[in-house]
């Protein structure tokens, strides 16, 4: 039988593929806006940024978000009551809890000019496609990867309902940062309850009064209820520039420049 670990690995690689391709496919088919660089150079060193960045965790780490729920509930550490409640409404919270960990942690980012400069590799990409989903410095994925193990350690998260917050979060990493737009009526449809493409790309706006808004990684509630939402860009009409000053060009692609940005780079915020 296969152990959590397996399932968990089988599972996120598996969606991950999954949710890439389905929304590499929706942009091909209906394309935001053009490429300033080929989308093949960009999946390949946003690919071995990834592969730098998942070692890393590992390392730092030793342990997976579904693994340190288990390792919690063999325990007696954390706050119980949420063991207490039926099942779905225990799956419900973990999968809101969890998103509020995310956009807290992204709201940090935006706040702390020392994570700032992590954050920046994220904000630099020239382009605005589904491999923007991965384009995450390690420390990043480190810091981010940490506060929800946290979270998951304190609150008892059950390991199932852990695992399908991971797969919905990986899904939607991928579909909010497509060059795509869906169609206007699905889009009025979804925007109150997902973050949509079209909503998270005025967070990706060169102008930095746009950067502050929109955070929320799954839902947009957490921006309606802390004063983050923006329905639409300062920077005027659709389409807009995205990105960062002074990296609009291939070279910000390159992995040893992504990796050294926050080393090297002035902050403003
Ligand atoms: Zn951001």
């Amino acid at each position: 039988m296969a152990s959590w670990g397996q399932i968990e690995s089988y599972a996120y690689w598996g969606t991950f593929t999954v949710a890439f391709l389905g929304v590499s496919v929706w942009e091909s088919v209906r394309p935001h806006g053009a490429l300033s660089v080929p989308a093949g150079l960009r999946w390949r060193n946003h690919g071995l940024l990834l592969v730098a960045a998942s070692l890393f965790s590992m390392v730092v780490l030793r342990s997976t978000p579904v693994l340190a729920a288990i390792a919690v509930q063999r325990g007696t550490h954390g706050f119980t009551w949420l063991e207490h409640l039926p099942p779905a409404a225990t799956w419900v919270l973990t999968v809101l809890l969890l998103d509020l960990v995310k956009y807290a942690v992204h709201r940090l980012f935006h706040s702390v000019p020392l994570l700032w400069r992590v954050h920046q590799v994220h904000h630099s990409d020239p382009d605005f496609d589904v491999s923007t989903g991965v384009r995450a410095h390690p420390i990043e994925t480190v810091l981010t990867q940490a506060a929800a193990l946290v979270a998951i350690l304190v609150f008892r998260l059950p390991p199932a309902a852990v695992l399908a917050a991971e797969l919905m979060a990986c899904a939607q990493s991928f579909f909010q940062h497509a060059n795509a737009s869906l169609p206007t009526r699905l889009e009025a449809a979804l925007r109150p309850w997902l973050v949509t493409p079209d909503w998270h790309r005025i967070h990706h706006s060169m102008d930095e009064a746009d950067q502050q808004h929109n955070l929320g990684e799954m839902f947009p509630w957490w921006d309606r209820l802390f004063g983050t939402y923006s329905s639409r860009t300062t920077a005027g009409e659709d389409p807009f520039p995205t990105g960062l000053q002074g990296f609009k060009n291939a070279s910000s692609l390159r992995l040893a420049a992504m990796l050294a940005t926050p080393f090297k780079t002035t902050v403003k915020l």
